[in-house]
């Protein structure tokens, strides 16, 4: 028997997920997990806590949140030599502004989730449900056809398997009478739109964090950025007219564990 482990993304497919867990349209996974890099917003704890996490328990099931810094073998910089920024930071190392592939995602999120179920929980064969809906069905293919997705990890995308997009996960969500969650990222995420970053920036608990997390990136790789304006974060100008600059598409969370 395989192991089924819910890993909660803390977005709105998540909230489904967990809807249809509580109302019993899926059975209840074997361990439930949301990874906590540390560098969370804010926000993703409060519903988590306020909304999540007590309707889980109201049906048995207990949200389990993984520290990062307990499994993680690296945090910023990783690679051969311990000299590549791990996050999808824009870059001004070559001519035009570039994007960096992000690896913190499988770093952070996906090899947390599977050593602390390895280390705690004993788990042999494991099938984790991961929160792709339909209109996801392009990474979720992907996400499938990996290597590391093979073998004693594979994977299982119940809102695919049950034809469900996006509109009707918000749908659910709200027929549960829960507010729809906030985007879930970390708060210094370069996939973030710009009304993402706004409210981020809006955040006195997260505003600070992100301006010394910028400043110390730097520290490690001068030629980093937050976003493609390329300036201190403190500087740029999130304003909806540069939505276009932006874009998570150009640097997608591989391990299907963020925005989900
Ligand atoms: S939310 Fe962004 S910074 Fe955080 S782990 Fe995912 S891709 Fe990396």
């Amino acid at each position: 028997m395989r192991t089924q482990i819910w890993n909660n993304g803390g977005g709105t497919q998540s909230a489904a997920i967990a809807a249809l867990i509580v109302t019993g349209k899926l059975p209840k996974p074997d361990l439930a997990v949301i990874a906590d890099t540390g560098r969370e917003r804010s926000s993703t704890w409060d519903y988590l806590d306020a909304y999540i996490a007590p309707a889980l328990a109201s049906v048995g099931v207990t949200i389990h949140r993984v520290r990062k810094e307990l499994y993680a073998t690296v945090d910023l910089m990783g690679g051969k030599n311990g000299d590549t920024l791990l996050i999808p930071a824009f870059t001004t190392a070559g001519q035009d502004v570039g994007k960096l592939p992000g690896y913190c995602s499988g770093e952070w999120k996906r090899e947390v989730i599977r050593r602390w179920a390895t280390k705690e929980h004993g788990v042999k064969a494991v099938t984790n449900w991961i929160g792709y809906s339909i209109d996801e069905v392009g990474r979720a293919v992907k996400a499938k056809n990996a290597k590391k997705s093979q073998g004693k990890w594979q994977t299982l995308f119940p809102l695919i398997d049950l034809g469900m997009n996006r509109g009707d996960c918000v749908a659910l969500v709200q027929k549960m009478g829960w507010p729809l969650p906030p985007r879930s990222s970390c708060w210094m995420c370069p996939n973030m739109r710009v009304g993402e970053w706004r409210e981020v920036m809006e955040d006195d608990r997260d505003r600070p964090k992100v301006i010394q997390f910028d400043r110390d990136m730097r520290k490690l790789d001068r030629h980093a950025w937050l976003t493609d304006q390329a300036v201190p974060i403190d500087k740029a100008d999130f304003d909806d007219a540069n939505e276009v600059m932006f874009g998570r598409e150009r640097g997608a969370c591989h391990s299907g564990l963020c925005f989900v």
